[in-house]
């Protein structure tokens, strides 16, 4: 067929379209194939099982490799200096925070209730699991075997202490930095490979969800929709300006205006590494950030702070317990918490990653996975809101450290026109 003297190729029009527009439409065609065909739809889940499949495959991995790549990077065969250990202690601390007030979003608005999903039998060890077993059980005896059995805060202290010792090795440490590092690039990019199917097992996994559960399951999901937003506009609105009025004594207005940008770019491309270059723009030209703290602490934001993602995790880990009637306790709490603050300093801020990172939640928990499949459908919509809170958090520490380093411009901070225009 000719389309303006050019042959008309329907799938290249749909191959041409940005993968958040795919996905968004791969969930309606979906829903809609699950309401149409109902108990048929069912026939969709083995697509939708192996996409979230595929998922868990990339984690331990991904987590593993990039932990190693991403501190023996940052590192660079030296100890940190004051602004990079002063960088890392306010990104824990502010993705600590977030995860808090996504279980309390995910306890108060109570997403999951009404979806009836359950009864689900958490796994016995799990649920006998005390404190002192569980830091006993921090180190792993086998780290081979912690890796195999997807054990993954073992993996995690095993990869830091690994990084450590990589880095403190010199010259003989770095062919071994080398590998993982090209490691990490082959499992960022598989990831990318595996997150380009999204639109496809989306479409799978919502026609299979709404053909068994109906319609209805679309109004809990909405909910989540719903706590996830309404989290993080409290935590840059509540916790960012606090921070910047009590540690820095600025006043957050400007600091919202300037970042507009950036936050715009972090939307629409869910991808904190690709923003980098405009928050490091946003943070020299309209916050008054000196280049040197610009340049050291936003890459380390970018791989680092998870500030939405962790806030992402509390939601969803609530929603999938009561979706399945499982009661979570203070312990699983704590397990959530440290679970997505150490696994944050490993997972790169690319589309998707989110979503991997709750495989690790939910099965640290003894959580069914099934609900990584519910959180699927309408990932790429929460993975908007969270991509542009980890930004802006990034440039915010940027902004108290200059101000604590005193490298901070107060005249282009209050006035962004005394810095150049953002070309
Ligand atoms: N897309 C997020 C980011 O780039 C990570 C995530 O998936 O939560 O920061």
């Amino acid at each position: 067929m000719l389309f303006h003297g050019r042959a008309f190729k329907p799938w290249r029009i749909w191959t041409r379209r940005p993968l958040w527009l795919k996905t968004l439409i791969g969930m309606l065609t979906g829903v809609a194939i699950g309401l149409g065909w109902s108990e048929q739809a069912l026939l969709l889940k083995p697509v939708g099982t192996l996409f979230v499949n595929t998922i868990q495959m990339l984690m331990v991995p991904l987590i593993f490799c990039s932990i190693i790549a991403g501190l023996t990077g940052l590192l660079k065969g030296q100890t940190l200096d004051r602004v990079g250990i002063r960088a890392i202690g306010y990104y824990l601390c502010s993705t600590a925070l977030a995860i808090c007030i996504g279980l309390m979003m995910g306890w108060l608005l109570e997403p999951g209730v009404g979806a009836d999903m359950g009864p689900y039998q958490r796994p016995e060890a799990i649920q006998d699991l005390t404190l002192a077993t569980a830091l006993t059980q921090l180190v792993p005896r086998n780290p081979i075997q912690a890796i195999v059995d997807g054990k993954i805060l073992q993996v995690i202290v095993f990869a830091v202490a690994l990084a450590l010792a990589l880095n403190a090795s010199g010259r003989r440490g770095r062919p071994a930095i080398r590998a993982f590092t090209s490691l990490a690039d082959g499992m960022f990019t598989l990831t990318q490979m595996v997150m380009s199917l999204a639109p496809y097992g989306v479409c799978a996994l919502m026609a299979w969800m709404t053909g068994k559960y109906g319609g209805a399951i679309m109004l809990p999901l909405l909910k989540v929709i719903g706590a996830v937003y309404l989290g993080c506009l409290l935590h840059v609105l509540g916790v960012y300006s606090s921070l910047l009025l009590l540690l820095a004594r600025l006043n957050p207005l400007h600091y919202f205006k300037s970042i507009i940008d950036a936050q715009a770019v972090a939307f629409t491309s869910s991808s904190s590494e690709i923003t980098l270059p405009i928050s490091q723009t946003c943070a020299e030209r309209r916050l008054g950030v000196s280049p040197r703290i610009a340049a050291k602490v936003l890459p380390i934001g970018a791989t680092i702070n998870m500030d939405g993602t962790a806030l992402y995790q509390g939601v969803t880990a609530l929603f999938v317990a009561q979706a399945f009637g499982v009661d979570l306790h203070l312990f699983d709490y704590l397990i959530i918490i440290s679970i997505v603050t150490l696994a944050s300093i490993g997972t790169a801020g690319t589309p998707g990653t989110g979503l991997m990172l709750l495989t690790l939640t939910l099965t640290a928990v003894g959580l069914p996975l099934e609900g990584v499949a519910l959180i699927a459908g309408i990932d790429r919509i929460l993975d908007m809101a969270r991509t542009t809170v980890n930004v802006s958090g990034d440039l915010l520490v940027s902004v108290l450290i200059g101000r604590r380093e005193e490298e901070l411009d107060l005249a282009i901070y209050q006035d962004p026109r005394a810095g150049e225009e953002i070309d």
